[in-house]
C-alpha cells in the first residue's frame, strides 16, 4: 500500500540515471540545502533553535525549545515522502530498497511517536519543498497551530500545550 501511489504515476521515469545515482549515493548529511532554507527562514523571523540535538528521539534536525518543536528535514527518497516523484524506488534490487526504506519509515514513526509523548510538537519538511515562500508559510502554521504569538518577542513563557486549539 505503501508504494502503490508511486507507481501509478504517469510522470516516473523524470530521473535520468545519473540523477538518479545522485540521489542514491547521497547519505543523509547534516547541511543539505533544505535544511539550510528552513534555518535561514526561521533565523530571518527571529526564531531561536537548535540544531541536531542528538539527546531527543530521531536527533531532530532543528529544535525550537521555546515552541517545544521539532523539525525534520527529511530526504524524500530515503524517509519515503508519500506520493511524491523522488521517493520512486530504482527498477532493481526492489526488494532491497524496499525493505530499507520500510525500515527508515517505521524509524520515523516511532521516533514522532516517542517526541510527541514527551510533549514534543513535530514537523517533517521534505527535501522538494523548497519554494521558500510556501516553506515560509508551512513553518509559520506550524509554529503558531498551538496558540503561540506570532511573533517571538511578544511571547509570554507560559508553556502552551498541545491541547490548546488552532484557532483560524
Ligand atoms: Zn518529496
Amino acid at each position: 500500500m505503501l508504494f502503490s501511489s508511486i507507481s501509478k504515476s504517469k510522470h516516473m521515469d523524470i530521473y535520468d540515471k545519473k540523477k538518479r545515482s545522485e540521489i542514491m549515493s547521497r547519505i543523509r548529511g547534516t547541511d543539505t540545502k533544505p535544511e539550510i532554507m528552513v534555518r535561514r527562514i526561521l533565523h530571518s523571523r527571529g526564531y531561536r533553535f537548535r540544531l541536531h540535538r542528538n539527546d531527543l528521539p530521531g536527533n531532530p534536525d532543528i529544535v525550537l525549545p521555546r515552541y517545544k518543536a521539532a523539525i525534520f528535514v527529511h530526504g524524500c527518497f530515503w524517509h519515503h515522502h508519500e506520493g511524491c516523484l523522488k521517493s520512486k524506488l530504482p527498477k532493481t534490487n526492489v526488494k532491497f530498497w524496499r525493505d530499507k526504506i520500510l525500515q527508515n519509515v517505521e524509524r520515523d514513526r516511532k521516533n514522532i511517536t516517542k517526541l510527541t509523548s514527551l510533549g514534543w510538537r513535530v514537523l517533517i519538511v521534505w527535501e522538494c519543498e523548497t519554494r521558500r515562500d510556501h516553506l515560509n508559510e508551512k513553518l509559520v502554521e506550524f509554529l503558531h497551530s498551538n496558540g503561540r504569538p506570532q511573533s517571538e518577542f511578544e511571547g509570554t513563557s507560559h508553556i502552551a500545550t498541545d491541547t490548546n486549539i488552532r484557532n483560524r
